[in-house]
């Protein structure tokens, strides 16, 4: 089976092409927003403007017709309005062109399925983590639970935004994690753990505070250490309390070698296993609709066309995972 999976949630307009287990194509282009944070209604006029583009691109990339598509898959929430409604939209009018079946999926699980596919993790605790989401998710009882979550400002966001406060390029977290290198003193900064959720806007605010009177490098490494020590410790407590042994790193953060570093000696001393999404799969992206869209279609059929509209906030919990029973 051949599926065409659509991502439009947030910054990314994404077309992916999965035939069965196997990436045919994975075509992505993101808005970068003119000045501070991203405008939802920018990013959805950008979305519109490409998408013809990215739709043409992915398949000559995986050298398929329209007509050889079987499936269609469009990320159904949860996002930013604007952008979900085009998503929708276009994913609509391509399945009646195409007389082909289409499923509405939802976005954090589809960053887990794709990253169980690609990584061989079966049952993992997964760190999924982007500049809109911080989330520490587990399959429990037949849905995809959220163990922890951000309580204000997501980790990507937060880097970016203090990249911003220090003069640094957008995207804050690469900039971040390189200045980070050169750092070696600890600064005492927040740290703020309640159970298994987390608050990064009080660390982030005197990160910023402390660039006054300590070096640039030391901040970026105490704001690395800090964070990722919160992570680390959300998702082990989620790992005991759900009695898992695996934990699946993902979201743009993922790229990260420092919380990579970290959560895999947290698993090695815990005999638990540790993957990375690859990050071609990690960030935003249309395969990963695609494949949730495969699995989805093949548990429990098609959607009905007036069940496609988005859904602003659906929540990771809301969705019965049928296709793992
Ligand atoms: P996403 O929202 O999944 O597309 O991921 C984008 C976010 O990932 C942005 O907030 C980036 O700053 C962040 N990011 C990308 N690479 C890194 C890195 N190496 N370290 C930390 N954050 C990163
Ligand atoms: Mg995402």
């Amino acid at each position: 089976m051949i599926c065409l999976g659509i991502e439009s949630t947030a910054h990314t307009f994404g077309v992916g092409i999965m035939e069965n287990e196997e990436v045919l194509a994975n075509i992505t282009d993101m808005y970068i927003p003119s000045g501070g944070g991203i405008h939802p209604r920018e990013a959805a006029e950008h979305h519109s403007r490409v998408c013809g583009n990215v739709l043409e691109e992915a398949l000559e990339e995986a050298d398929i017709e329209r007509s050889d598509i079987d499936l269609v898959a469009f990320s159904k929430g949860p996002g930013l309005p604007p952008c979900l409604r085009t998503g929708a939209v276009f994913a609509r009018s391509l399945a009646l062109s195409l007389n082909a079946p289409i499923v509405g999926v939802n976005h954090c699980i589809a960053h887990i399925e794709i990253g169980k596919l690609k990584t061989g993790a079966v049952d993992p605790v997964t760190l999924y983590v982007s500049g809109g989401n911080t989330q520490v998710i587990a399959l429990s009882a037949g849905k995809y639970r959220v163990f922890g979550e951000v309580l204000d400002t997501p980790v990507g966001n937060a880097l970016d935004k203090f990249g911003r406060e220090a003069g640094l390029e957008h995207p804050g977290g690469p900039k971040v994690e390189k200045l980070a290198k050169e750092g070696s003193k600890y600064i005492e900064l927040p740290y703020t753990v309640k159970g298994m959720d987390m608050s990064f806007s009080g660390l982030m605010t005197e990160a910023v505070r402390k660039l006054k009177d300590e070096r640039l490098v030391d901040v970026c490494h105490s704001l690395q250490e800090t964070m990722f020590a919160m992570l680390t410790e959300a998702v082990e407590r989620a790992m005991a309390h759900a009695d898992k042994d695996e934990v699946l790193l993902t979201g743009g953060v993922a790229a990260n070698k420092r919380l990579q570093k970290m959560l895999e000696t947290m698993c090695e001393e815990r005999d638990a296993d540790f993957y990375t999404v690859p990050h071609e799969l990690a960030g935003d992206n249309g395969a990963m609709m695609a494949w949730l869209g495969i699995l989805k279609y093949r548990a429990s059929g098609e959607d009905k066309l007036e069940e496609t509209n988005f859904i602003q906030n659906w929540r990771t919990d809301d969705v019965e995972v049928e296709w793992n029973k």
